[in-house]
């Protein structure tokens, strides 16, 4: 108890002495603008959990998209951001992966910007499934309703919900993940392929959803862009950025931008907590208390609101398909800062 008092005291003087802007880019550049370290708390927490789980071996690569099976599994990198932009980094935080379904998140924001939030609730759902995140007894069970966004067949109904034509809808998508990350990204051509080629089980998930009516667009070009955002490349320095893009009200910590408007993003992170880690998000929940999301790819974001965004990559997953030592990390990091939302002080 008295050592997370401390950490607090330390993560608050942290993050004070930290709360100056940094540089607001006009276009967005090639690599994000170089960010202030963090120091005190924070990266003790994020220096801690990495060593701590560094040499961990459990979980396994995805491997129905076989490019994912040939990442090295013992990459292991944490970034953690705070609103006013400063860092906290350790391991393999430049190397970059398929963001998977972190993409989702980013994908609902773009409807819920474009077309509100009752579009969401009112066609696809924001209950969870409680069954895997490719489950189609799922949308069997309930026509296509109370799927949400962050499983399969609401994330691709919400692709296909994004208005334009296809080459439109790509370019919004893509637009809004650099937004959040603060530097243009671009998709990984080979898991894009890899994914293409192999993906006949969400197409049928897509054809299903449009099948019930949940959403009205090509459900085949509704899938291959949903595919082609899962492969959109991003660092865990990015993740960490996304994530406390999030937690600052949805206004980029690196370029001050705007990216959305900051009534959706409590509604963003409601969506996150509830389906976030698909069926295990419940205990996902108990423990961390943070809306968070994970990627077949091995990445993971979870989020502090006001106080951090927190970006992992480590590729093994365990059998729900979250990523093991990313899991274990920011439950210690979160522990350590303070980082549950639920805990408050009693007077
Ligand atoms: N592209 C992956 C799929 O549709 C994303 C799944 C995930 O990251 N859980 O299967």
């Amino acid at each position: 108890m008295m050592q997370t008092n401390a950490s607090r005291r330390d993560l608050a003087r942290g993050l004070a002495v930290l709360g100056f802007g940094l540089t607001a880019g006009a276009g967005l550049a090639a690599a994000p603008a170089a960010q202030a370290q963090a120091s005190g708390a924070a990266a003790a927490a994020v220096k801690a959990a990495y060593d701590k789980y560094k040499g961990l071996q459990e979980g396994k690569n995805a491997d129905y998209i076989p490019a994912l099976a040939k990442v090295p599994s013992n990459y292991f990198g944490i970034a953690l951001a705070t609103p006013q932009g400063a860092l906290a980094t350790a391991g393999d935080i430049e190397p970059t992966f398929s963001i998977q379904s972190i993409s989702k998140v980013f994908t609902l924001a773009l409807v819920f910007q474009e077309s509100g939030e009752d579009l969401i609730e009112n066609s696809i759902g924001v209950d969870a499934t409680g069954q895997v995140f490719n489950s189609i007894v799922a949308v069997e069970q309930y026509r296509g309703k109370e799927m949400n966004p962050l499983v399969n067949p609401g994330a691709i109904a919400t692709t296909g919900m994004v208005k334009g034509t296809p080459d439109e809808v790509w370019k919004k998508i893509l637009a809004l993940h650099s937004d959040f990350a603060g530097r243009q990204l671009s998709v990984d051509e080979e898991v894009y392929k890899s994914e293409a080629d192999t993906n006949q089980r969400n197409r049928a998930i897509g054809a299903l959803m449009w099948a019930y009516e949940r959403f009205k667009s090509d459900p085949a070009v509704a899938t291959d862009i949903y595919t082609r955002q899962c492969a959109i490349a991003v660092n865990a320095k990015d993740l960490g950025n996304m994530a406390a893009t999030l937690a600052n009200g949805g206004k980029n910590p690196i370029t001050k931008k705007q990216v959305i408007d900051p009534k959706h993003v409590s509604r963003l992170l409601a969506v996150m907590a509830t389906a976030g880690l698909y069926d295990d998000s419940g205990k996902w929940l108990f423990h961390t208390g943070l809306p968070a999301k994970s990627g077949v790819g091995g990445g993971l974001i979870a989020v502090s609101p006001g106080k951090f965004g927190v970006g992992t990559f480590a590729p093994p997953l365990d059998a729900a398909g979250n990523s093991v030592r990313g899991q274990k990390a920011i439950i210690d990091i979160s522990n350590a800062l303070g980082g549950n939302p639920y805990e408050a002080k009693p007077t």
